[in-house]
């Protein structure tokens, strides 16, 4: 049968390698810096069950402040790491009552009472494990999916630290000069092994969910207007049904190569970006932009009535018009052309949707650009026409 100190350095030694492993994985991704921020964490821990087994051997006070600050500040390196992963900026308002309670700690135990102090340490422990919970639980930031492990981490880990310093409250073992022994510290210690394995586990599945996110969310972003590209519309909207409050426009700047001549490639690439600018602003009234490539956008408008989705077309339009970009060369201000389709009882497919949007932005730009033009359904030759900008 394994004794207890093998035990507490074999989950040391496990430890310790895990920091080691998340180092090496933060080294080759530093954007993650709640990877680092977790290592160090799980480092201090495991100093921590060093300094807690050298306790039980040999009980100095010294050993024993430092033992039980190791314990508090690990698990708000942790909490810090979470906080980092989850952007909520928790740690920071903690940090002062923590390093608070970790003085305390010290204080009470370089005066003799070192189960006193294991009551404060294991106390604010508890305490720092809800904040992580509920942190994760009331953030729109986390994928749903983590939220299982994290309270079952979290949780088991809480209850665990709060039975030990019920233990010994209930006890009155406010002088022990030794480490606690009792049939809370034996669950904690079990408890404690399985966190530290789970604690490093989870830190790689949430690097790799955040690496995945992003680069799912990069391959649908065009990166010079960060508005979505065309793999993003088919993805969103592939297997949408555009019924009576849906719109879907085309919009193409006017003699776009015109102005790249003019005034150069960077000119032009500012106007695009003004122009996903002012869409983005629409972005309340269920507008969502995409860039199809070039000087091409597609913009779709969800749940809102014709009136109100054409008027909102046509202030796009407006306001793009009213823009002037300042060029060597003198201000310069750019037109579009709007081909626009609106969804029937019919529920039409995106494609559908794009055709008729197309043959109307056509139409558009056979009539002198500068204009909105209406296909009346999908299919139609008829288009209703408005000037954009005078
Ligand atoms: P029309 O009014 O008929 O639409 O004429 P146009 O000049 O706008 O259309 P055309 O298709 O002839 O030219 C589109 C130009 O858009 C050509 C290309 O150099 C330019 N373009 C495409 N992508 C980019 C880009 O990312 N940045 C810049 N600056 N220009 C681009
Ligand atoms: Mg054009
Ligand atoms: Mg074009």
């Amino acid at each position: 049968m394994l004794d207890f100190g093998s035990l507490l350095l074999a989950t040391a030694l496990s430890g310790a390698c895990l920091s080691g492993t998340l180092v090496a994985i933060w080294l080759t991704a530093r954007q993650s810096r709640f990877v680092l921020t977790m290592a160090v964490g799980i480092l201090l821990l495991a100093a921590h069950v060093i300094a807690f087994w050298l306790y039980g051997r040999h009980a100095s006070p010294w050993l024993g402040q430092a033992m039980l600050a190791l314990l508090v500040a690990g698990f708000f390196v942790v909490f810090t790491s979470a906080d980092q992963y989850i952007e909520r900026g928790w740690s920071r308002s903690a940090a002062l009552p923590v390093a608070a309670i970790i003085a305390l700690t010290v204080v009470v135990t370089a005066a003799g009472f070192d189960g006193l102090g294991f009551v404060i340490a294991y106390s604010a422990v508890t305490g720092i494990l809800v904040m992580i919970a509920t942190a994760f639980w009331t953030s729109k930031n986390v994928d749903r999916r983590v939220l299982a492990p994290v309270s079952l981490l979290t949780g088991s880990s809480a209850v665990s630290f709060a039975l030990c310093a019920f233990v010994i409250v209930q006890k009155k073992q406010w002088v022990l000069g030794s480490v606690p022994s009792n049939w809370a510290e034996d669950v904690n210690t079990v408890v404690v092994v399985a966190c530290m394995t789970a604690l490093g586990a989870l830190t790689i599945s949430f690097h790799h969910l955040r690496t995945q996110s992003r680069l799912t969310e990069e391959t649908l972003t065009d990166p010079l207007t960060g508005l979505m590209n065309r793999r993003a519309l088919n993805s969103l909207h592939g297997r949408t049904h555009f019924g009576p409050r849906m719109a879907l426009a085309m919009v193409d700047l006017d003699h776009f190569k015109r102005t790249n001549d003019v005034f150069g490639h960077a000119v032009g690439d500012r106007v695009l970006q003004r122009f996903a600018d002012i869409v983005r602003r629409q972005s309340r009234h269920g507008v969502e932009g995409f860039r199809l490539g070039g000087e091409e956008f597609a913009i779709v408008i969800s749940d809102v009535p014709v009136v109100e989705a054409y008027e909102v077309l046509r202030k796009i339009g407006v306001s793009f018009g009213a823009e002037v970009v300042a060029t060597k060369l003198g201000p310069l201000r750019s037109t579009v052309s709007v081909g626009v389709c609106f969804g029937d009882e019919q529920a039409m497919t995106v494609e559908q949707m794009l055709l008729g949007a197309d043959a109307a932005l056509y139409a558009a730009k056979r009539a002198g650009r500068n204009r909105v033009v209406t296909a009346e359904t999908a299919s139609s030759e008829t288009y209703r026409e408005e000037l954009l900008f005078a």
